[in-house]
């Protein structure tokens, strides 16, 4: 059955040089990265919102230094998207200072603005990490009343402990629909 999705957007998280090749490097990165680009190649195709939701930290912001290091600092070359994904024309880019794309972000606003005023109700989750910045933006989006569905195959974590137990949380904690790739896109027809 593929159940009709309301108002989608995908949100691309933090597929960004420094996530995938620098200075926060995740090996299992790579392997999403054609997953990714299907996902995003057929929601452009078919006027579906794309968003990337990129860290552009500040140096002294606190997940830079009681945590993660220097990475992905505003401006910098690691804090571009990796070329394979774009942005292309049309994509939206917002940027973020936390693992939730929506805290203190103007992407509530921008999907609330889409779809002729009536606002995007279902966000497609995709990218890095699955028990980190998915997880937390997705709580976002849950406490915002959108539906969530997470690419199964176009997210990844550290770990694959990590990663299994991110999706069983999205699931539990916030009804997300868990879906290949292919189930997603077939569900847009
Ligand atoms: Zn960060």
């Amino acid at each position: 059955m593929t159940n009709h999705m309301e108002n989608p957007a995908v949100i691309v998280i933090d597929m960004l040089n420094d996530f995938v090749h620098g200075s926060l490097k995740c090996d299992r990165a790579s392997k999403i990265v054609p997953n990714v680009k299907r996902l995003v190649e057929a929601a452009r195709a078919r006027d579906i919102p794309v968003v990337f939701s990129n860290d552009a930290h500040y140096p002294h912001d606190p997940e830079v230094v009681k945590r993660w290091g220097r990475h992905a600092i505003k401006g910098t070359e690691g804090a571009r998207v990796i070329p394979e994904l774009g942005p292309a024309e049309g994509d939206f880019v917002v940027e973020k200072r936390t693992y939730s794309g929506f805290f203190e972000t103007g992407l509530d606003p921008l999907f609330r603005s889409l779809y002729g005023g009536r606002g995007v109700r279902t966000v497609v989750l995709c990218g890095l990490h699955t028990h980190m910045c998915i997880r937390h933006t997705a709580a976002d989006a849950f406490f915002r009343g959108y539906g969530i569905v997470v690419a199964r195959d176009a997210v990844e974590a550290f770990t694959e402990e990590d990663h299994l137990a991110g999706l069983k949380y999205l699931a539990d904690a916030y009804n997300a629909e868990i879906k290949g790739v292919d189930e997603i896109i077939a569900s847009w027809g």
